[in-house]
């Protein structure tokens, strides 16, 4: 999608501080960090979010989350901890409507979220 600004960072128009990626999947730095490690995941096809996900998406729901913790790891965040977080619509305070995992860590964090 043309207009979406995660499609353009997997298409390569819009730079991106890209940790990982294989086929399916792509991982980089927000560029507006909450905590000292965070990064998105992102499916590279474009889903709204998990809300728009159907039956034949359970493989590629999966592997954002594996993606998640590989991410974590290679950022030696497994002894800490770590949060993930995906937002979803208007009151979860979704900004980007592609399909995203937060992977927030080298925090402690509070809970409730705000
Ligand atoms: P949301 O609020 O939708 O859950 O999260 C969207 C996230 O995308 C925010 O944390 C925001 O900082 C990040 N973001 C928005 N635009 C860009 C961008 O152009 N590049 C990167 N790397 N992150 C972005």
């Amino acid at each position: 999608m043309d207009n979406c600004i995660f499609c353009r960072i997997v298409a390569g128009t819009i730079p991106a501080k890209i940790v990982h990626q294989d086929d399916q999947v792509l991982a980089f730095e927000d560029i507006n960090a909450q905590a000292p490690v965070h990064i998105l995941v992102i499916p590279k096809r474009h889903v709204a979010a998990v809300q728009d996900c159907a039956d034949g998406d359970q493989a590629l729901l999966g592997k954002l989350l594996l993606t998640c913790a590989e991410v974590a790891r290679a950022r030696k965040l497994n002894g800490s901890g770590y949060r993930i977080v995906t937002n979803t619509g208007a009151d979860s305070g979704q900004t980007v409507f592609h399909l995203h995992l937060h992977v927030l860590g080298g925090r402690p964090m509070g809970w409730p979220p705000g």
